[in-house]
Protein backbone atom coordinates (compact mmCIF):
# COMPACT_ATOMS: atom_id res chain seq x y z
CA UNK A 1 0.00 0.00 0.00
CA UNK A 2 1.31 3.41 -1.08
CA UNK A 3 2.17 5.83 2.16
CA UNK A 4 -0.46 8.33 1.20
CA UNK A 5 -3.33 5.54 1.16
CA UNK A 6 -1.70 4.20 4.65
CA UNK A 7 -1.35 7.92 6.17
CA UNK A 8 -5.05 8.36 5.06
CA UNK A 9 -6.60 5.36 6.50
CA UNK A 10 -4.50 6.00 9.71
CA UNK A 11 -6.05 9.60 10.04
CA UNK A 12 -9.45 8.52 9.32
CA UNK A 13 -9.17 5.39 11.47
CA UNK A 14 -7.85 7.01 14.73
CA UNK A 15 -10.58 10.11 14.75
CA UNK A 16 -12.61 8.51 16.91
CA UNK A 17 -10.11 9.13 19.41
CA UNK A 18 -9.77 12.50 18.60
CA UNK A 19 -11.26 13.64 21.92
CA UNK A 20 -9.68 11.20 24.31
CA UNK A 21 -7.31 12.58 27.01
CA UNK A 22 -6.62 16.14 28.32
CA UNK A 23 -3.88 18.61 27.36
CA UNK A 24 -0.79 18.69 29.77
CA UNK A 25 -1.44 21.70 31.95
CA UNK A 26 1.19 21.47 34.98
CA UNK A 27 3.08 23.67 32.24
CA UNK A 28 0.40 26.59 32.37
CA UNK A 29 1.83 27.56 28.69
CA UNK A 30 0.85 24.44 27.01
CA UNK A 31 -2.70 24.33 28.30
CA UNK A 32 -3.66 27.03 25.73
CA UNK A 33 -2.73 24.68 22.53
CA UNK A 34 -6.17 24.25 20.85
CA UNK A 35 -6.66 20.53 21.95
CA UNK A 36 -8.14 18.80 18.62
CA UNK A 37 -5.03 19.25 16.12
CA UNK A 38 -3.34 16.10 14.85
CA UNK A 39 -0.60 16.10 12.35
CA UNK A 40 1.98 12.79 11.01
CA UNK A 41 4.87 12.78 8.81
CA UNK A 42 6.65 9.70 7.22
CA UNK A 43 10.33 10.48 6.08
CA UNK A 44 12.39 8.21 4.36
CA UNK A 45 16.04 7.68 3.91
CA UNK A 46 15.61 8.35 0.04
CA UNK A 47 14.47 12.24 1.43
CA UNK A 48 10.53 11.75 0.65
CA UNK A 49 8.28 13.12 3.25
CA UNK A 50 4.76 11.99 3.06
CA UNK A 51 2.46 13.50 5.32
CA UNK A 52 -1.14 14.76 6.37
CA UNK A 53 -3.41 16.95 8.20
CA UNK A 54 -1.50 19.82 10.13
CA UNK A 55 2.08 17.76 9.79
CA UNK A 56 3.39 21.66 9.42
CA UNK A 57 1.90 23.03 12.66
CA UNK A 58 4.97 23.95 14.83
CA UNK A 59 4.38 22.41 18.45
CA UNK A 60 6.68 22.14 21.68
CA UNK A 61 8.68 19.01 21.48
CA UNK A 62 9.45 18.54 25.64
CA UNK A 63 10.86 15.28 26.05
CA UNK A 64 11.16 14.21 22.42
CA UNK A 65 14.11 16.87 23.24
CA UNK A 66 15.76 13.91 25.17
CA UNK A 67 16.56 11.68 22.69
CA UNK A 68 18.68 15.02 20.88
CA UNK A 69 19.94 15.47 24.20
CA UNK A 70 21.08 11.61 24.56
CA UNK A 71 22.84 11.80 20.84
CA UNK A 72 24.96 14.77 21.91
CA UNK A 73 25.77 13.19 25.04
CA UNK A 74 26.39 9.64 24.07
CA UNK A 75 28.66 11.23 21.09
CA UNK A 76 31.00 13.58 23.71
CA UNK A 77 31.26 10.63 26.07
CA UNK A 78 31.08 7.39 24.47
CA UNK A 79 30.04 4.29 26.94
CA UNK A 80 31.31 6.35 30.43
CA UNK A 81 28.02 8.35 29.80
CA UNK A 82 26.53 5.36 31.75
CA UNK A 83 28.40 5.86 34.90
CA UNK A 84 25.85 8.52 35.18
CA UNK A 85 22.66 7.12 33.87
CA UNK A 86 21.15 3.85 33.82
CA UNK A 87 19.30 1.44 30.56
CA UNK A 88 16.82 -0.23 32.49
CA UNK A 89 12.86 0.37 32.18
CA UNK A 90 10.92 1.91 34.82
CA UNK A 91 7.20 1.33 36.17
CA UNK A 92 6.82 4.86 37.62
CA UNK A 93 5.97 8.17 35.87
CA UNK A 94 8.92 10.30 34.69
CA UNK A 95 8.63 12.62 36.89
CA UNK A 96 8.71 10.68 40.04
CA UNK A 97 11.84 10.48 42.48
CA UNK A 98 10.81 7.26 44.49
CA UNK A 99 13.81 4.86 42.33
CA UNK A 100 16.34 7.94 42.26
CA UNK A 101 16.39 8.11 45.76
CA UNK A 102 16.67 4.22 46.49
CA UNK A 103 18.75 3.69 43.90
CA UNK A 104 21.33 6.47 45.12
CA UNK A 105 20.88 9.00 42.38
CA UNK A 106 21.55 7.40 39.23
CA UNK A 107 18.39 7.67 37.16
CA UNK A 108 16.93 4.33 35.83
CA UNK A 109 17.67 5.78 32.02
CA UNK A 110 18.34 9.10 29.99
CA UNK A 111 13.71 8.99 29.11
CA UNK A 112 12.90 10.04 32.71
CA UNK A 113 13.20 13.48 33.89
CA UNK A 114 16.34 12.63 36.18
CA UNK A 115 18.00 10.51 33.48
CA UNK A 116 17.44 13.83 31.18
CA UNK A 117 18.99 15.64 33.74
CA UNK A 118 21.69 14.30 34.55
CA UNK A 119 22.71 13.67 30.48
CA UNK A 120 21.63 17.71 30.86
CA UNK A 121 24.36 18.29 33.23
CA UNK A 122 27.03 16.14 31.56
CA UNK A 123 26.53 17.85 28.72
CA UNK A 124 26.59 21.30 30.60
CA UNK A 125 30.38 20.45 30.94
CA UNK A 126 31.15 20.48 28.09
CA UNK A 127 29.05 23.13 26.35
CA UNK A 128 28.87 26.86 27.81
CA UNK A 129 25.84 27.49 25.68
CA UNK A 130 23.63 24.79 25.02
CA UNK A 131 20.54 26.00 24.82
CA UNK A 132 22.24 27.42 21.34
CA UNK A 133 23.87 23.73 20.68
CA UNK A 134 20.59 22.32 21.00
CA UNK A 135 18.72 24.51 18.83
CA UNK A 136 21.19 24.57 16.15
CA UNK A 137 22.01 20.72 16.31
CA UNK A 138 17.42 20.66 15.62
CA UNK A 139 17.92 23.64 12.76
CA UNK A 140 20.09 21.38 11.27
CA UNK A 141 18.64 17.95 11.31
CA UNK A 142 15.46 19.36 10.83
CA UNK A 143 16.99 21.23 7.44
CA UNK A 144 15.36 24.53 8.91
CA UNK A 145 16.95 27.76 10.33
CA UNK A 146 14.28 29.13 12.04
CA UNK A 147 13.72 26.51 14.59
CA UNK A 148 13.84 27.60 18.09
CA UNK A 149 12.39 27.23 21.57
CA UNK A 150 9.71 28.78 22.55
CA UNK A 151 10.15 31.60 25.20
CA UNK A 152 6.49 31.45 26.85
CA UNK A 153 6.88 27.92 27.43
CA UNK A 154 10.74 27.86 28.40
CA UNK A 155 9.22 30.77 31.18
CA UNK A 156 6.53 29.07 32.03
CA UNK A 157 8.21 25.82 32.98
CA UNK A 158 10.80 27.42 34.58
CA UNK A 159 8.02 29.21 36.90
CA UNK A 160 6.86 25.22 38.61
CA UNK A 161 10.16 23.88 37.96
CA UNK A 162 10.37 23.01 41.67
CA UNK A 163 10.55 18.93 41.16
CA UNK A 164 13.34 19.78 38.63
CA UNK A 165 15.40 21.43 41.35
CA UNK A 166 14.32 18.47 43.64
CA UNK A 167 15.81 15.55 41.27
CA UNK A 168 18.60 17.78 40.46
CA UNK A 169 19.66 18.37 44.01
CA UNK A 170 19.05 14.73 45.23
CA UNK A 171 21.27 13.79 42.20
CA UNK A 172 24.03 15.95 43.71
CA UNK A 173 23.93 14.99 47.46
CA UNK A 174 24.38 11.23 45.87
CA UNK A 175 27.28 12.37 43.57
CA UNK A 176 26.01 12.26 40.61
CA UNK A 177 25.87 16.08 39.42
CA UNK A 178 28.53 18.19 38.65
CA UNK A 179 26.87 22.11 37.66
CA UNK A 180 25.11 24.52 38.86
CA UNK A 181 21.59 23.00 39.55
CA UNK A 182 19.85 26.12 38.33
CA UNK A 183 21.73 26.34 34.98
CA UNK A 184 21.37 22.54 34.59
CA UNK A 185 17.30 23.18 34.77
CA UNK A 186 17.17 26.47 32.51
CA UNK A 187 19.10 23.97 29.65
CA UNK A 188 16.70 21.08 30.37
CA UNK A 189 13.56 23.66 29.90
CA UNK A 190 14.80 25.33 27.09
CA UNK A 191 15.34 22.22 25.56
CA UNK A 192 11.94 20.55 26.37
CA UNK A 193 10.47 24.06 24.97
CA UNK A 194 11.98 24.14 21.57
CA UNK A 195 9.07 23.86 18.60
CA UNK A 196 9.30 21.72 15.37
CA UNK A 197 6.07 20.34 13.07
CA UNK A 198 5.84 16.61 12.52
CA UNK A 199 7.62 16.96 8.93
CA UNK A 200 10.72 18.80 10.89
CA UNK A 201 11.15 16.39 13.85
CA UNK A 202 10.32 13.38 11.22
CA UNK A 203 13.49 14.71 9.45
CA UNK A 204 15.66 15.13 12.24
CA UNK A 205 15.28 11.91 13.64
CA UNK A 206 16.61 9.81 10.46
CA UNK A 207 20.04 9.38 11.61
CA UNK A 208 18.48 6.63 13.64
CA UNK A 209 17.34 4.53 11.02
CA UNK A 210 20.72 5.23 9.39
CA UNK A 211 23.20 4.12 11.35
CA UNK A 212 23.72 7.07 12.98
CA UNK A 213 24.01 9.27 10.10
CA UNK A 214 21.93 12.32 8.84
CA UNK A 215 21.32 11.56 5.63
CA UNK A 216 21.02 14.98 4.15
CA UNK A 217 23.81 16.92 5.48
CA UNK A 218 25.97 13.92 5.74
CA UNK A 219 27.11 14.18 9.47
CA UNK A 220 28.06 11.17 11.83
CA UNK A 221 26.23 11.75 15.08
CA UNK A 222 26.64 8.48 16.45
CA UNK A 223 28.17 5.16 15.45
CA UNK A 224 25.98 2.72 14.22
CA UNK A 225 25.96 0.32 17.58
CA UNK A 226 25.70 3.73 19.39
CA UNK A 227 22.69 4.40 17.18
CA UNK A 228 21.41 0.75 17.66
CA UNK A 229 21.66 1.45 21.35
CA UNK A 230 19.34 4.47 21.71
CA UNK A 231 16.46 3.15 19.39
CA UNK A 232 16.59 0.22 21.99
CA UNK A 233 16.26 2.52 24.63
CA UNK A 234 13.38 4.00 23.06
CA UNK A 235 11.70 0.81 22.46
CA UNK A 236 12.30 0.09 25.95
CA UNK A 237 11.77 3.42 28.24
CA UNK A 238 10.79 6.15 25.41
CA UNK A 239 7.01 5.47 26.11
CA UNK A 240 7.27 5.65 30.17
CA UNK A 241 5.59 3.05 31.71
CA UNK A 242 3.42 2.98 28.49
CA UNK A 243 6.78 1.19 26.86
CA UNK A 244 6.17 -2.48 27.23
CA UNK A 245 2.39 -1.93 25.62
CA UNK A 246 4.26 0.33 22.71
CA UNK A 247 5.90 -2.50 21.79
CA UNK A 248 3.33 -5.37 21.80
CA UNK A 249 0.61 -2.62 20.01
CA UNK A 250 3.49 -0.45 17.79
CA UNK A 251 6.92 -2.42 17.81
CA UNK A 252 9.02 0.57 16.94
CA UNK A 253 11.51 2.74 18.82
CA UNK A 254 9.61 5.51 20.18
CA UNK A 255 9.65 8.84 21.92
CA UNK A 256 6.96 11.00 23.41
CA UNK A 257 6.69 14.41 24.28
CA UNK A 258 4.20 16.13 26.92
CA UNK A 259 3.09 18.58 23.57
CA UNK A 260 1.63 15.44 22.45
CA UNK A 261 3.94 14.51 19.58
CA UNK A 262 5.75 11.00 19.37
CA UNK A 263 8.70 10.05 17.20
CA UNK A 264 9.17 6.65 15.51
CA UNK A 265 12.02 4.76 14.16
CA UNK A 266 11.59 2.52 11.45
CA UNK A 267 15.72 1.00 11.40
CA UNK A 268 16.99 0.94 7.88
CA UNK A 269 13.91 2.83 6.00
CA UNK A 270 12.98 6.52 7.85
CA UNK A 271 10.71 7.98 10.89
CA UNK A 272 7.81 8.78 11.62
CA UNK A 273 6.14 11.74 13.56
CA UNK A 274 2.53 11.64 14.86
CA UNK A 275 1.38 14.47 16.74
CA UNK A 276 -1.72 15.40 18.78
CA UNK A 277 -1.91 17.24 22.08
CA UNK A 278 -4.60 14.99 24.26
CA UNK A 279 -2.46 12.85 26.24
CA UNK A 280 -3.38 9.68 28.43
CA UNK A 281 -2.61 8.77 31.66
CA UNK A 282 1.07 8.40 31.04
CA UNK A 283 1.47 11.20 29.23
CA UNK A 284 1.53 10.06 25.41
CA UNK A 285 -0.85 11.08 23.21
CA UNK A 286 -3.67 9.23 22.45
CA UNK A 287 -4.54 10.04 19.14
CA UNK A 288 -0.89 10.06 17.58
CA UNK A 289 -0.04 6.07 19.78
CA UNK A 290 -3.24 4.96 17.84
CA UNK A 291 -2.24 6.28 14.65
CA UNK A 292 1.76 4.86 14.95
CA UNK A 293 -0.37 1.39 16.14
CA UNK A 294 -2.72 1.70 12.62
CA UNK A 295 0.10 2.56 10.64
CA UNK A 296 2.62 0.20 11.99
CA UNK A 297 0.30 -3.31 11.78
CA UNK A 298 -1.55 -1.92 8.34
CA UNK A 299 2.09 -1.45 6.86
CA UNK A 300 3.90 -4.24 8.71
CA UNK A 301 6.29 -2.42 10.01
CA UNK A 302 7.24 -3.76 13.71
CA UNK A 303 10.80 -4.34 14.28
CA UNK A 304 9.81 -7.69 14.87
CA UNK A 305 8.20 -8.18 11.57
N1 LIG B 1 9.44 19.38 30.11
C1 LIG B 1 8.61 18.30 30.56
C2 LIG B 1 8.97 17.95 31.99
O1 LIG B 1 10.13 17.96 32.29
C3 LIG B 1 8.81 17.13 29.66
C4 LIG B 1 8.04 15.90 30.10
C5 LIG B 1 7.56 15.06 28.97
O2 LIG B 1 7.45 15.51 27.83
N2 LIG B 1 7.19 13.84 29.25
O3 LIG B 1 8.13 17.67 32.81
Amino acid sequence: MPWTQILERAVALSASCRHEGEVADYIPALADVAPDQFGIAVATLDGSIHSAQDSQTRFSIQSISKVFLLTLAYHAYGESLWTRVGQSPSTNPFNSLIELELERGIPRNPFLNPGALAVTDALLSRHTHLESAMVAVMRELAGNPDINYDSDVFDSELRCASRHHATAHLMQSHGNFSNEVGEVVRAYCASCAIEASCVELARAGLFLANGGRDPQGGRQLLSAQQAQRVCALMLTTGTYENSGMTAFAIGLPTKSGVGGGVLAVLPGRGTICAWSPRLGASGNSVRAMKALELISNAAGLSVFA
